[in-house]
């Protein structure tokens, strides 16, 4: 038996047919994005001060966050995609004194929304209370514009080069308007908006739905990440995880 399995082996076609599925898994595996099971800590710090929010708000609500994005950050599919942790709840009067001031100051400014600004003084908070480099950052914030004053709703995400963050109007919680959360945590995963020509603002859209393109509405956002969307996810994933400090630096 054993003399016949050496001479199998030396036969031409079997090795052709290794060969061939040889590289077919290594095509497949080109393609296919790790998944990551671990799932990512978001820290979630309120920049409005307590006296100015709803009473609604408290630590268990924004928990519930997380319950959110690990509900509605999915793929149409089913395919896998990143799942959630709560690292930390942090509210305005627990940054009394902090060396992150700056955040403070956007936070409360009648502005409008400056992008950069912000991406600065987040990169340049050192206090962990208010920037957690192990986690997500997720901003609970009362976004202001000219028009609508502190009525104003704007929310963003960010991938900012593997250290993410999410500025997400208080209005918006408890999945309101939109589908926020998983919306601007898939920018925070790479993702770009995708225009839905005609929708209406009760259309079924993909998550990352947006009127900017001026096409269409946003729609619900109701509809998962699609397969390209995925990979775009895991892709960014895996930067992000490469920044982000291990728990065991703690
Ligand atoms: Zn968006």
């Amino acid at each position: 038996m054993r003399l016949y399995d050496i001479s199998l082996y030396r036969l031409p076609w079997v090795w052709l047919q290794l060969l061939a599925a040889g590289s077919l898994l290594v095509s497949a595996g080109c393609g296919v994005p790790t998944y990551d099971a671990e799932p990512f800590k978001v820290h979630i710090v309120v920049l409005i001060p307590s006296s100015n929010l709803d009473s609604g708000i408290s630590e268990e609500s924004l928990e519930r966050e997380v319950d959110i994005l690990n509900k509605y950050f999915v793929a149409e599919s089913g395919t896998p995609t990143p799942r959630f942790e709560l690292n930390d709840v942090v509210f305005y009067e627990d940054l009394k004194g902090t060396s992150c001031g700056d955040l403070l100051t956007l936070a409360t400014a009648t502005a409008p929304y400056n992008g950069t600004a912000w991406e600065t003084a987040i990169d340049g908070c050192m206090d962990e209370k208010a920037r957690s480099p192990r986690a997500i950052n997720f901003y609970i914030v009362d976004s202001w514009s000219e028009d609508r004053g502190f009525e104003n709703a704007n929310s963003h995400g960010r991938f900012n080069s593997g250290r993410p963050y999410v500025l997400l109007d208080w209005e918006r919680l408890g999945h309101n308007i939109q589908s926020p959360g998983e919306h601007e945590m898939g920018h925070a995963f790479g993702l770009d908006h995708v225009c839905v020509e005609g929708a209406k603002r009760d259309s079924d859209t993909n998550i990352m739905a947006s009127a900017s393109c001026g096409l269409g509405s946003g729609g619900l956002r109701n509809i998962g990440f699609n397969d390209e969307q995925v990979t775009i996810i895991w892709q960014h994933a895996e930067k992000i995880r490469e920044n982000l400090e291990p728990a065991s630096n703690l």
